[in-house]
């Protein structure tokens, strides 16, 4: 299969070669010819599969011949849960639109509103957004949808993790009721398929690589290792392995900061990135571990969301995460587009029950590792693995006849919780 024979116009195809794809993968070649012909579509694809392009070639594609987005008016509208991530979806639009004539913009919060406001006047084709921001803008009439023609809400599911619902609505609810609707999600969970049955109509479903796999490209490990120990072993890890680019995740903002200090202590150089840091201090430290002046970089999940870095060759889990998909999600920052990567995990005796339910989801055991001189004090049990199904996860079919702007009904008590937690991400 190759990128000619997708009905991509000549300007995309030229712009799509110049990025040095030779081939579409899984989820191009399934989403653009049906994103070309105008109809809705559900996919259920994590960051790493080239969705990003996957929605962006087509509705770029459809752009082209329609009128031109007038004064504060939007055409396309990419939602999207994190600064990062609406501004690498900004920048795909901007690699694959440069033959276009199409004007497009990216506004997130934590930034000044004023440049985005200019910026909105003239009208743009393609607006990527965070829920937060945009709605800050739409309230001070500085963007309008009087033209929108699609919506594409991405990684729907972090979107309600952070408590974005409730934005969304209020959203859908201001778009005309004539549009298309592309829905993507890693995980299609009861809030997402409501969601759904409130936005989509009669959708296209599609899932790439059956989800909560791991990809075959990364290699894993659990290192088994008393709790203590862990920023001890990790810092000998990084020396004795030589490592030069380590995404390391921690649970929380508090022991994501402290074992950044320990590993600067010990002649590491790393950085912590996590929602209490301030937007300039988050993008200061992804360029500096990009650029290789920065060994190590501690995140929290939310803020790792979607971080694109080509060839990460590490990721180590230092802690393990609460949800088992985290997992998932987690080691896929490694291993992408055909380049080989290796996952390990610290694991503790205290959370042997979380690898269990990993080891599960993932549906294998993942080799255990003990490093010499560190050996456990509380040695792990042996893993078995618990073949039971699990509850199906792939996206069902949406009931034809509801849209735009229906109530999902999510627990006002999470929502509460949920928002309060976004307002540490998105201004
Ligand atoms: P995404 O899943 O959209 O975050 O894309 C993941 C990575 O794959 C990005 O770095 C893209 O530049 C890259 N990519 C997207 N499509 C292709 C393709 N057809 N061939 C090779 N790399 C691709």
């Amino acid at each position: 299969m190759s990128f000619d024979s997708l009905g991509l116009p000549e300007e995309l195809l030229r712009a799509v070669k110049e990025q040095g794809y030779t081939e579409p993968s899984p989820i191009q070649t399934q989403a653009i010819p049906v994103i070309l012909e105008g109809k809705d579509v559900m996919a259920a694809a994590q960051t790493g599969t080239g969705k990003t392009a996957g929605f962006t070639l087509p509705l770029l594609a459809n752009l082209i011949d329609g009128e031109s987005a007038k004064s504060n008016q939007v055409r396309v509208l990419i939602l999207t849960p994190t600064r990062e991530l609406a501004a690498q979806i900004h920048e795909s639009v901007q690699n694959y639109g440069k033959n276009l004539p199409l004007r497009s913009a990216v506004v997130f919060g934590g930034v000044k509103i004023n440049p985005q406001m200019q910026l909105l006047r003239r009208g743009v084709d393609v607006l990527v957004a965070t829920p937060g921001r945009l709605l800050d803008l739409y309230n001070q009439n500085a963007v309008r949808f009087k033209q929108l023609e699609v919506l594409v809400l991405d990684e729907a599911d972090r979107m309600l993790d952070m408590g974005f619902i409730h934005d969304i609505k209020r959203i859908i609810s201001f778009l005309p009721k004539q549009r298309q609707n592309l829905l993507f999600s890693a995980t299609f969970s009861n809030d997402i398929r409501k969601l759904a049955k409130g936005l989509v109509n009669n959708p296209v479903e599609i899932s790439v690589s059956p989800r909560n796999t791991t990809a075959e490209s990364v290699t894993q490990f659990v290192y088994e290792v008393d709790k203590t120990k862990k920023s001890i072993v990790l810092t000998t890890l990084i020396k004795q392995e030589n490592w030069k680019q380590v995404l390391v995740f921690s649970k929380t903002k508090h022991g994501a900061n402290r074992l950044t200090k320990q590993l600067e202590a010990r002649g590491i150089r790393a950085a912590a990135i996590h929602g209490n840091k301030s937007q300039g201090a988050r993008t200061k430290a992804l360029a500096a571990f990009k650029a290789g002046q920065v060994t190590v970089l501690v995140a929290t999940d939310i803020a790792a969301r979607g971080i694109d870095i080509d060839q990460l060759p590490q990721v180590v889990n230092f802690d393990l995460p609460h949800v088992s998909e985290d997992y998932v999600h987690r080691i896929g920052r490694t291993g992408r587009a055909g380049n080989v990567g290796e996952a390990i995990s610290l694991v503790c005796n205290e959370e042997f029950k979380l690898l269990k339910d990993i080891e599960k989801l993932i549906k294998k055991v993942i080799p255990r590792k003990i490093l010499a001189g560190f050996e456990p004090g509380t040695p792990l049990p042996v893993s078995v693995l618990d073949t039971r199904e699990s509850k199906p996860s792939k996206p069902k079919k949406a009931r034809v006849g509801h849209r735009d702007g229906q109530r999902s009904g999510a627990g006002t008590g999470s929502r509460q919780k949920q928002r309060s937690s976004r307002n540490n991400f998105v201004g």
